[in-house]
């Protein structure tokens, strides 16, 4: 590692095999990966259709750029907007979650250019929000320790409070709000429902653009395709990043303003390639399977009474079990709590991950099984009982 910039605090482990919910080092120890990836690998390691799916295209075509049309990139872009609450859109394919935040915030920049008489450009975000690490997505997180050093930031943002703050900050520059509808690495915090829909309405009787990044919490992670089908709100801006290419980057951009950029204002080398384009379409048909088939459903409800298990069973570690479908977190008592169970879950291999400042935090597969979920768990109540 003597070679790799020291950005990330590691655990000290290589995997070289995966398959669904179950990892193995090199010397073939086995760990249950609540993680997958952070919400990327959605239907598992080593996923048979996926594997399949991914050499039939490279044995094709790879890549070819934007200058050309790239079929695969048509099709995913119907099958997204299709699934969505978006009864019409476009989609700007990009590849990570930051560029997708990006690119919503160019088109959002760009719409209060060109309408009305004076320029709106402020963005409101809200505090404990994550939207990336680029540095305008930065700045639009609203967590200030991710702030230090950065700066100067572009201008124009600005932090709430939480949903009902937002009607505050509004002033005649705001152009858009942009929010998780459940705050993923702010620690799994859920917004309540019907405040969410009076915020779409309030936003839209006052032509100010709602931006919701479901760079986490889409793709099936909650149990709907996308959060905002649970919500049961129609954006005017959807990002989409981690779940989407189950591991092949891709981020992409789900708008209903279809007119606002034009050739030349916004792009991406990368973005939308044969690849990554044709993975997201098989992703999709996997995870639909899951979902039409209720299988989806009924490991979010087994998966969900193992955690109030725990929850109930460790009253001295953790308060509560927050979070929706298969993106949830235990919430303990301290940060100190919540490191020491991290790491005795890994000793004890379990992967989990840490959010906000004292949850700890599980994305499992969405493909994960029971089997899987039985041995994760009894790993975990090991790792909690060894107290000294
Ligand atoms: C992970 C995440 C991002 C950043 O995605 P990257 O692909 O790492 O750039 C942005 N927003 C949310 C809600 C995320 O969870």
């Amino acid at each position: 590692m003597n070679y790799l910039l020291n950005t990330y605090a590691r655990f000290d482990v290589a995997f070289v095999k995966g398959e669904n919910a179950t990892l193995w080092d090199k010397e073939g120890n086995e760990y249950i990966d609540f993680t997958s990836g952070i919400g990327v690998v959605s239907v598992g390691h080593s996923n048979v259709r996926l594997a399949n799916a991914i050499c039939d295209q490279a044995n094709r075509i790879i890549h070819i750029s934007n200058l050309f049309r790239i079929p695969p990139q048509e099709k995913l872009a119907e099958m997204l907007i299709v699934r969505s609450p978006m009864e019409e859109g476009g989609v700007f394919f990009c590849n990570s979650g930051a560029e997708a935040n990006e690119t919503a915030l160019k088109i959002a920049r760009k719409y209060g250019e060109v309408n009305g008489e004076i320029k709106r450009y402020k963005v409101i975000t809200l505090e404990n929000s994550f939207h990336g690490r680029t540095i305008s997505t930065l700045k639009a997180t609203g967590q200030p320790k991710f702030h230090q050093y950065f700066g100067p930031f572009p201008d124009g943002f600005e932090y709430a409070k939480n949903i009902k703050d937002i009607y505050n900050r509004i002033d005649d520059k705001t152009i858009a709000v942009m929010i998780e509808l459940i705050q993923g690495e702010g620690g799994v915090n859920p917004f309540d429902k019907e405040e969410i829909q009076e915020l779409e309405k309030e936003l839209r009787k006052r032509d100010i653009l709602l931006i919701v990044d479901e760079v986490q919490t889409g793709i099936y992670r909650t149990g709907e395709f996308l959060a905002s089908n649970l919500y049961e709100i129609t954006p005017d801006i959807i990002t989409l990043a981690k779940g989407l290419g189950g591991g092949v980057p891709i981020g992409a951009v789900l708008t209903n303003l279809t007119d606002v950029l034009k050739p030349g204002d916004h792009g991406s080398t990368f973005g939308g390639n044969y690849l990554s384009t044709r993975v997201g379409i098989e992703v999709l048909y996997i995870l639909d399977d899951y979902y039409k088939s209720s299988q989806l459903k009924e490991t979010i409800e087994y998966f969900e009474a193992k955690l109030l298990e725990v929850a109930r069973e460790f009253p001295d570690k953790f308060d509560s079990v927050s979070g929706i479908g298969l993106m949830r977190a235990l919430r303990a008592h301290s940060s100190e709590i919540r490191d020491e169970v991290v790491k005795r879950a890994f000793e004890n291999k379990v992967l989990v991950l840490k959010a906000g400042s004292n949850s700890v935090r599980f994305l499992p597969p969405l493909t994960i099984t029971y089997k899987e979920i039985d041995e994760g768990f009894d790993r975990l109540k090991d790792a909690l009982k060894d107290d000294s």
